[in-house]
């Protein structure tokens, strides 16, 4: 079987799988594992396969080190990169700017588009590059891909687009609305017409996708038209530890009172705001838990977190003018009764019939969790973005070779 490696660098963890590009969305990986807390005095390498997981505990100096023994692990039980056939890697890279609307055979020059990118993604990209350049160096036979989170979104149209802020500024620094999350986006809303069996070409859809970042999208007829998250992944829904949308005179208001630096801001809107701002955790299981024990800080951050969800799905419904399915995946997406059926509660008057026995079903399956005559249909999809990283790396890889690149 031909195997699609695939990475997820960041800036000191390395995620990995090794995917059957032509498997099922519910087959488990062959491989997964982890290396982490790179350049850190301990850091860890794990490897599960066939469900069993390969622990190490040692120091990690580099992330090709860390890798090194990750296929080294992988080896030992007869699933290393050279035991099995691997027909690609691909990687995944947030942010491709304007430049990336497909996913790119990684050659020298897509390379130093990526190292372009960095000031749009300076905390993202880096690691991304450091993890394509490791891999290259040490698997330099199998074609690399780069899979970009932003793809996806890159033809919103310009009334999405564009902020209402100064053009030239806006252009001379490439502040648009981007969008992230777009692999699981895509992922999901193309198994929306075969639910529904209706031709992808007629139907409109949100795609909620809430894990610990969250974002939602507007998708007419198979292209997206807008999406919540912005320049950065900081924009939209209330997350696990971001903001979301916020006025944007709360900057200089910490700025100027509070004596807060740029970085200060940065880390507290980024990591700690959002639920875990507000509720102390950012793990739904744990708000919840807290929620039952009656912890008033915990049910004022779900709360916000739902104003925030229904108020984006109230405006993409009025942008769309018709839609054919609501659709929630990601952790809390695909396992959160309680959100779900709070982010729906009570909107039968624009046509969302929620079925609440049919949501409280657990399945690894995609299933509807609206009445079978509900004019929105609402859908429970398991995203897979390793999946669709592996689909997208195969195909670009077997372009390559038929053009004899490989
Ligand atoms: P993701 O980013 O898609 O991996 O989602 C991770 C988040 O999903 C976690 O931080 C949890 O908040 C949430 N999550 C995972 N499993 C569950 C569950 N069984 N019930 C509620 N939330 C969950």
């Amino acid at each position: 079987m031909a195997y699609v490696l695939v990475l997820n660098s960041g800036s000191s963890s390395v995620k990995f799988q090794l995917v059957d590009p032509a498997g099922e969305a519910t087959d488990a990986p062959l491989v997964s594992g982890l290396v982490e807390q790179v350049g850190e005095p301990m850091g860890a390498v794990s490897v599960t396969v066939g469900g069993q997981e390969h622990r190490e505990e040692l120091e990690i100096p580099t992330h090709s080190f860390g890798l090194e023994r990750a296929f080294a692990i992988m080896g030992e039980h007869n699933v290393g990169p050279t035991d099995v056939e691997v027909i690609a890697v691909g990687h995944r890279v947030v942010h491709g700017g304007k430049l990336f609307s497909e996913p790119q055979l990684i050659v020298d020059e897509i390379e130093s588009m990526i190292e372009d990118l960095i000031p749009l993604a300076p905390l993202h990209n880096p690691a991304n590059l450091d993890g394509i350049r490791v891999a290259r160096a040490m698997l330099p036979d199998i074609p690399h891909v780069a899979v970009f989170d932003t793809a996806f979104f890159n033809h919103i149209p310009p009334a999405a687009a564009l902020y209402a802020i100064n053009s030239e500024v806006a252009s001379q620094y490439d502040v648009r609305r981007y969008g992230f999350h777009g692999t699981s986006h895509e992922f999901v809303s193309q198994q929306v017409p075969k639910l529904l069996d209706k031709d992808p070409a007629t139907v409109n859809q949100i795609t909620l996708h809430l894990g610990n970042g969250a974002s939602a999208a507007a998708i007419r007829h198979g292209r997206p038209i807008d999406t919540s998250m912005g320049l950065t992944p900081l924009a939209g829904l209330a997350m696990g530890t971001r903001c979301g949308d916020i006025d944007p005179g709360i900057i200089f208001h910490l700025v100027r009172q509070a004596g807060m630096s740029i970085d200060e801001i940065d880390n507290l809107l980024n990591k700690q705001s959002g639920v875990k701002g507000i509720a102390g955790v950012n793990d739904f299981r744990l708000l919840r838990q807290r929620i039952e024990e009656q912890d008033q800080d915990a049910w004022l951050a779900y709360n916000i977190y739902i104003h925030q969800l229904r108020r984006f799905i109230g405006s993409y419904m009025i942008a769309l003018g018709r839609v054919d399915a609501i659709t929630f995946t990601a952790g809390v997406g695909e396992n959160d009764t309680e959100v779900r059926q709070d982010a729906l509660y009570n909107l039968d008057m624009y046509g969302i019939h929620f079925d609440k026995e049919a949501n409280l079903v657990r399945s690894k399956e995609p299933r509807m969790i609206s009445t079978a005559d509900s004019p929105v249909k609402v859908f429970v999809v398991p995203t897979n973005e390793e999946l669709a990283i592996a689909q997208k790396s195969a195909a670009v890889a077997a372009q390559a070779r038929a053009e004899g690149l490989y």
